[in-house]
């Protein structure tokens, strides 16, 4: 007997189609990769080598960034918060890592280094998330401290973020692809705006470096009545069926007996809980995907197994499959029932999840 446990296949197959869906989608933009957060569950180091084309890669620690200078990765990469320490500055420099500069600490930070090296900077500009960035009155204050000084390689690139890209008729994103024109349109400088849903459905942001996350690993940052044509999900997150076992009406299932049978049915317990990274909130009726039909989960989540209805006429066996999601079963659909996004569910991948890679 050699039951799975849960494990995460990656197809590196659907990635590459993925990049190139987003290369067509914005031909003559750069890319910029982004693999924060362990490249979003799927591993940092697994996913930048698997994108050979990929212009830069965008991650949001240094440890991110210097896992990957370890793993030999060569490419630009870019620390999309900039640097938290002013000592950390001269490690950028001479692992050959960008930066970007939201604040007026970080740009005293550069001003006042010592480097061997001058650094490349990305000058991220407030446009209207209020998250992250210069005020637009600040630009050419930050621009010509930059240019001026000798710890900054020219040229500088100038971005910003959209707040609300994935709502199509929302008022927000036109208004902040206006300001960001206006505020850089005396500049010949290279410009970034697009995350995945800006690649997808706003092409005037796309600049000259698009920065798609999402969108590479097959997941759609979209509402799910706009469908994402060409994609395919690059993770899916199985386990086995480790227990069958018949109940009758009546009978509780669980932690706190939360949920009970109104029918005589068959009941199984798939390996896999919060400890794996599945939501802990997911509620009775979220799919899991068995021997091709969906089946729904009830009663609690637990750190290592979740319970599912397969109902009277079930023939599942120990040891056969469950998806949790990915091919058969969007992350997109587990997230909704689990009342939060895809992003979350798949950077909370926990460690002792196996990672295979698909065929
Ligand atoms: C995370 C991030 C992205 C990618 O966002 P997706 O919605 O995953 O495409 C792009 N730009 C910045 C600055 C980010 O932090």
């Amino acid at each position: 007997m050699t039951l799975r446990t849960a494990t995460a296949v990656i197809d590196l197959h659907a990635l590459s189609n993925n990049y190139r869906l987003i290369q067509s989608l914005s031909p003559d933009a750069k890319v910029l990769a982004v693999l924060k957060a362990n490249g979003y569950g799927h591993g940092l180091e697994r996913i930048a080598n698997a994108l050979p084309d990929a212009d830069a890669f965008g991650v949001a620690r240094l440890d991110e960034a210097l896992a990957l200078r370890s793993a030999g990765i060569e490419k630009p990469i870019v620390l999309l918060e900039g640097f938290f320490a002013k000592e950390d500055i001269e490690t950028l420099a001479l692992n050959n890592l960008e930066t970007i500069v939201h604040n007026e600490q970080q740009l005293d930070a550069i001003m006042n280094a010592e480097l061997t090296k001058p650094l490349k900077v990305w000058l991220k500009i407030d446009t209207g998330m209020h998250r992250l960035g210069i005020n637009p009155e600040q630009l050419p204050y930050f621009y010509r401290a930059l240019s001026q000084s000798n710890n900054v390689e020219k040229p500088i690139v100038l971005m910003s973020h959209l707040a609300s890209a994935d709502e199509k008729n929302n008022a927000a994103t036109p208004k902040q692809m206006a300001l960001f024109d206006e505020l850089t349109a005396n500049f010949r400088l290279e410009k970034s705006l697009a995350n995945s849903a800006g690649v997808l459905l706003w092409p005037q942001s796309h600049y000259q470096w698009i920065r798609p996350g999402l969108l590479l690993y097959g997941v759609s940052p979209l509402p799910s009545d706009i469908k994402v044509a060409g994609i395919a999900p690059v993770m899916t997150l199985q386990s086995s069926l480790i227990s069958v076992r018949e109940i009758t009406a009546g009978e509780a299932v669980g932690y706190s007996g939360a949920w009970i049978s109104e029918k005589n049915t068959t009941i199984g317990v798939v390996a896999i809980g919060y400890g794996d990274g599945y939501p802990r909130h997911a509620p009775n009726g979220t799919p899991v995907m068995i021997n091709g039909r969906r089946v729904p989960l009830i009663g609690r989540v637990s750190m290592d197994m979740i319970s599912v209805d397969l109902g009277q006429q079930s023939q599942d066996q120990v040891g056969d499959i469950a998806t949790l999601w990915g091919k058969g079963l969007a992350v997109e659909e587990v997230a909704a029932f689990a009342t939060t996004i895809p992003y979350e569910l798949l950077c909370n991948i926990t460690r002792r999840v196996h990672i295979q890679l698909a065929n």
